[in-house]
């Protein structure tokens, strides 16, 4: 217990101090712890805390956990992973949001699932932003058109608030800032396009979070910062 809010403590404090240095309100950047791979009894000492909202990146995984721990009704669950078409229905009946929507498959596969369970949910639109063969997401390119094909269809459940993307896995701070700034720049460009607000950028993990702060993040994804180590073998589809 006193290690998690030591380590949250210490994430709070990191946040504050990239938030001054960038002269950015203390408030203005949401930390969203990451649970993969860790245990429900984490969680409950995370729940404990004051924390409500859990990023996973796998459907199954999440949904076990929101079932394990339905007697917190104020919880919200994000996915934050590659999901597969034929997974929409367990992110439709326990997550509040959705950060890796990639494709309009997907989202009309949510869209039906969401209006059977009659609920809508936050949706942002992964980015790959990194060079790296590995990384999910839709090519900044690709993100104009998708955008349009969102609009034709009409989707009603999914309330698009912005983009999340992954940077590349470098100690070159430099190619971790462009990833970033390239989100950022692209927001910008969307804003203008659609007239819609997209406030959300959610960029940053343990690794490079106070570079995302500088260049706009609205939100950190933070795990082994937070929680530890992970279990690589256990838990990692892909690699991060
Ligand atoms: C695992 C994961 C994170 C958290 O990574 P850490 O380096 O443990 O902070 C953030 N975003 C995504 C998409 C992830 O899969």
């Amino acid at each position: 217990m006193t290690f998690l809010a030591d380590n949250f403590r210490a994430i709070e404090q990191r946040v504050n101090e990239a938030c001054k240095q960038a002269g950015r309100e203390p408030g203005s950047v949401n930390i969203l712890p990451v649970t993969k791979t860790f245990s429900t009894d984490t969680i409950k000492m995370a729940i404990d805390l004051g924390y409500h909202r859990f990023a996973e990146n796998k459907a199954q995984e999440l949904k076990e956990k929101a079932i394990e721990l339905e007697e917190y009704d104020q919880l919200k669950w994000v996915i934050i992973g590659y999901l597969q078409t034929n997974k929409s229905k367990e992110v439709a009946t326990y997550a509040s949001e959705i950060q890796s929507l990639d494709r309009i498959e997907l989202a009309k596969a949510l869209d039906n699932r969401l209006q059977s369970a009659g609920k809508s949910i936050k949706a942002l639109i992964q980015v790959k932003t990194s060079p790296e063969e590995t990384k999910s997401g839709l090519e900044i390119s690709e993100v104009p058109k998708f955008l349009n094909e969102l609009k034709e269809s009409g989707i009603q459940t999914l309330d698009l608030q912005g983009f999340m993307t992954i940077a590349e896995n470098t100690s070159n701070q430099d190619a971790v800032r462009k990833c970033f700034s390239d989100l950022r720049e692209l927001a910008e460009r969307c804003r203008d396009i659609t007239g819609l607000a997209l406030p959300q950028l959610s960029m940053g993990m343990s690794g490079d979070f106070e570079i995302a702060i500088q260049e706009g993040a609205t939100e950190i994804r933070i795990g082994t910062a937070i929680f530890g180590d992970r279990d690589y073998k256990q838990g990692m589809s892909e690699r991060i």
